[in-house]
């Protein structure tokens, strides 16, 4: 998912790089072993996690009080207060940070942590290690933490008082991207990566400067090394460098402080671009304290709880009620169909689902979301074969359990409670979801106002941002920036440019729950079922690309009946009992791109893309330097087709980000993979080929 971990082929069309990116897997994990007091070491790097008995206060007095976090936090104004890691390790520095912010930092204030792990602990090696701070939130975290899967996972905990960044992948990988854009945003950095003569990687002079670059002015750094390379490398990279007295054993230490005059930093810190940056914003404008989000379903719900996570206030406008049209089945799978190769798709999607599912987890657990009600994510069973090769996913998730799991028909049969036809695959983390609970547990915010039933709105740019008109010209809400999330509706908007996005039409079958009807989890099979929650199983559903007829069709319901009477052979004698004419259910139209992907970011100026990426017509490999024109404030965030429930989440923290102007959740290679931009500069290329046929 990362651009340094994977071989790149750029074809004609920049916008569409294919990236042969290998076979999906666990990443290398780091197989530590256990010293006589039970502390972890790692063989692979000949060095301990922790250089003395009370790893906690070893912690605290390098990193925690090196970095003067207590008075820093108390006293930090602006928000969020960003620390950067190399090493997560155990995350015993992220829970002395995130305990230190929770007693000293004001109301409203946020910590974005972001921390870099290239061979990740496993879950239960991370319980042992963490097993003596319980008084620390160990359970929290070990609840958020990803499976050690390559990429930038993001976590929202204490409610969204705290970010949690982990970059699984090598730290100069995570540091080019965390330079990419050029924007100094860090506040704090720990370097805890082994030491220096056992790992030199995690201190190239290379590395610091990047940890300079990305460092604002007046940011510190704390490290347990006090190594005059490592110093020297420091004040290369514009900090001005103290020793201080080490813990235990170590007799000293090092802490800077990145001078408020920057120094100039060398060529190296300031690489030239290796691809047109037509993704990365030309402007960039402060964070609004008010943004409009038109559209009340899973996309603009997510996008509007994003926002007032981060303090800002948001008006949520639809022409109908909250989740009434492509959000509003009763029942959706919360689930990712694994592929045995990486691609944009795939990556984007395990993502998403592994993002959206620690963010309803912690719904249920905050009682927003109610168990049996409004959800379970309690597991799946999945018979449709995975994308590509079923043995490769296989043998892929063997070492990922808390992922999915192989399983065989009497194992699938025993999961679901009834006879299944197939086996397949076990999905621990997966279930089912209400969509209507969901938005409203995410619009049940202090900072959120929704505006519901208001007709046809559009969205016109105003002279200080952009306006929300009713469809008698009525001017409803200004602010400086607004969202598009819409579904299939979006298109109507005269703000977009043209867009390829298509509609795809997906009846569900509403049936009664019944003793005949067993079912202990979720199935995807090649349609889907969920247990009854409130009464009725919601079965999924059809999908036909191109056909806009919002009408109940008696033979979309036969198929989901017919399709989930093959996969569960017990259930066909009740199904078949069915008339199919006598049934409830909804057809809606979902919106679809032509790639599968989301359209989700800023709204390019088309003109402007137009005549300055002109040139790629004639060599879609040369680099324009250039950065792209974005309508200022204006965002997109459409075209989830099946997948709102994992797609949307993601979607909507991308978004909230770009539009704080904070580091992003996701590698840049997948910001552009879902950039509403791509499908113009994949019109300039297009058209030169078209032009010399
Ligand atoms: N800060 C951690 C904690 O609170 O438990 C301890 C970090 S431990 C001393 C060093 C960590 O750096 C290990 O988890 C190791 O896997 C990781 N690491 C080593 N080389 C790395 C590299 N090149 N890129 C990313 N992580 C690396």
């Amino acid at each position: 998912m990362l651009r340094g971990s994977w071989q790149r082929f750029r074809i004609r069309n920049p916008a569409a790089v294919i990236l042969a990116r290998g076979a999906f897997g666990p990443m290398t994990p780091a197989d530590p072993t256990w010293d006589d007091n039970g502390r972890p070491r790692s063989s692979r790097y000949g060095d301990g996690y922790f250089g003395s008995e009370d790893s906690a206060r070893e912690s605290a007095h390098v990193f925690v009080d090196g970095s003067d976090l207590a008075a820093r936090l108390a006293q930090h104004s602006a928000t969020p207060f960003v620390v950067g890691e190399l090493g997560f390790g155990t995350g015993l520095n992220f829970l002395l940070t995130w305990d230190c912010f929770a007693r000293r930092a004001g109301e409203g204030r946020r910590l974005h942590f972001v921390s870099i792990e290239k061979h990740p602990l496993r879950r239960n090696e991370l319980e042992r290690c963490l097993s003596p701070y319980s008084d620390l939130r160990t359970r929290d975290l070990l609840q958020a933490l990803p499976p050690p899967v390559e990429g930038v996972h993001r976590r929202v905990l204490d409610g969204g008082r705290v970010l949690l960044d982990l970059y699984y992948c090598d730290a100069m990988t995570a540091l080019e991207e965390l330079t990419r854009d050029g924007q100094a945003r860090f506040d704090a950095w720990y370097l805890d990566g082994f030491s220096p003569a056992k790992n030199p990687e995690m201190w190239t002079p290379e590395l610091l400067q990047r940890i300079g670059r990305s460092s604002r002015s007046g940011a510190s750094v704390a490290t347990f090394s006090a190594a005059g390379a490592v110093r020297r490398g420091l004040e290369a990279a514009g900090f001005s460098v103290q020793r201080r007295p080490g813990f235990g054993r170590k007799r000293e230490c090092l802490q800077g402080q990145r001078g408020t005059g920057q120094q100039a930093l060398p060529a190296a810190a300031h690489p030239a671009p290796t691809e047109t940056p037509w993704d990365l914003p030309k402007a960039r404008c402060s964070a609004p304290e008010r943004v409009i989000v038109l559209g009340a379903g899973l996309a603009g719900c997510h996008v509007a709880a994003a926002l007032a996570r981060r303090g800002c206030a948001v008006e949520v406008f639809d022409a109908e009620s909250p989740a009434a049209r492509a959000s509003g089945n009763p029942q959706g799978l919360l689930f990712h169909r694994l592929s045995h190769q990486r691609s944009s798709l795939a990556d984007f999607s395990l993502g998403a689902f592994l993002y959206s599912r620690s963010l309803y987890g912690a719904l249920f657990e905050c009682g927003e979301l109610v168990h049996g009600r409004d959800g379970s994510l309690d597991g799946c069973v999945q018979t449709a074969p995975p994308r590509g090769d079923f043995d490769a996913v296989r043998s892929a998730v063997a070492a990922l359990p808390e992922l999915a799991r192989s399983i065989d028909r009497e194992t699938a049969t025993e999961l679901l409670g009834t006879t299944s036809a197939q086996g397949g695959l076990w999905h621990p983390q997966s279930g089912w979801l209400s969509p209507p609970r969901v938005c409203a547990a995410l619009l049940h915010h202090p900072a959120i106002r929704l505006r519901a039933n208001c007709g046809p709105l559009l969205i016109r740019q105003a002279s200080d941002g952009w306006r929300i008109e009713d469809s008698e010209a009525r001017t409803l809400a200004t602010a400086p920036a607004a969202v598009i999330a819409a579904g299939s509706t979006s298109v109507a908007q005269a703000a977009l440019p043209q867009l390829p996005l298509r509609v795809a039409r997906g009846q569900t079958t509403h049936v009664p729950g019944s003793s005949r009807l067993p079912l202990r989890h979720a199935l995807c099979h090649r349609g889907y079922v969920a247990p009854a929650g409130t009464g009725e199983h919601c079965i999924g559903a059809t999908f036909s690309p191109g056909d806009d007829s919002r009408e109940l069709r008696i033979e979309d319901h036969r198929s989901n009946l017919t399709e989930l009477a093959r996969a569960l052979p017990d259930w066909a004698p009740a199904l078949q009992a069915l008339n199919p004419s006598a049934l409830d259910g909804r057809a809606e139209l979902r919106c679809v791109s032509p790639d599968y992907l989301p359209l989700v970011g800023p709204v390019p100026d088309s003109e402007s893309f137009a005549s300055v990426y002109a040139d790629l017509a004639r060599d879609a490999r040369q680099i324009i330097s250039e950065c792209g024109s974005y309508l200022p404030g204006l965002y997109l965030s459409t075209a989830m087709g099946s997948r709102g429930l994992s797609y949307a989440a993601l979607a909507g923290e991308l978004i909230a980000s770009q539009i704080a102007d904070e580091a992003l959740p996701l590698p840049a290679e997948l910001v552009r993979a879902v950039a509403p931009a791509r499908f113009l500069i994949r019109a300039i290329v297009r058209a030169n080929a078209i032009g010399r046929d």
